[in-house]
């Protein structure tokens, strides 16, 4: 499932990369242009624009109207949509900013990048090749903890049913 996120959704972008999920976030692209990419990249486009979304549905796209205006419920919404599971989640996959797969770096080539304490800590980076951020379980894991707990209701809703 891959996502194109207009630009009033910066931050859901950064939460769905964050998930794991391939997101693209246009900032300056125009509504023609944006149509243009999802197709081409057969993405579901999520936007607030009504009229983004009426030329979308135009062109045979595959568009979710978000309503919400916070990121926190905007995901939800979208987990909800797709039916998304935990087991679906891929995380250390991808940049938050940049979308990029995350490439599995050796611990000695991060001593110098990383807090002293992180590198004593933990064994297992990973690298993005286009921005050079470095990740490492013990933030990444527990942003994705804390975020999934947020929505821990819908998962667990999930599951009875
Ligand atoms: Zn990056």
């Amino acid at each position: 499932m891959r996502f194109l996120a207009d630009r009033m959704l910066g931050k859901l972008a950064k939460k769905l990369r964050l998930l794991g999920f391939d997101t693209l976030y246009l900032r300056d692209a125009t509504e023609e242009e944006i149509i243009e990419r999802a197709l081409k990249e057969d993405r579901i486009l999520l936007t607030r624009d009504r009229d983004l979304i009426k030329k979308a549905l135009k062109s045979g796209l595959n568009v979710y109207g978000l309503k919400a205006d916070k990121w926190r419920s905007q995901v939800q919404a979208v987990l909800k949509r797709f039916q998304i599971k935990p087991e679906d989640l891929d995380p250390f996959s991808r940049c938050m900013e940049c979308n990029v797969e995350l490439t599995r770096v050796d611990k000695s080539s991060v001593e110098k990048i990383v807090p002293e304490y992180v590198f004593r800590t933990q064994e297992v980076f990973y690298i993005c090749p286009e921005c050079g951020r470095v990740y490492w379980a013990g933030t990444h894991v527990e942003r994705m903890k804390e975020l999934l707990n947020e929505f821990g209701i819908t998962f667990d809703e999930r599951n009875e049913s």
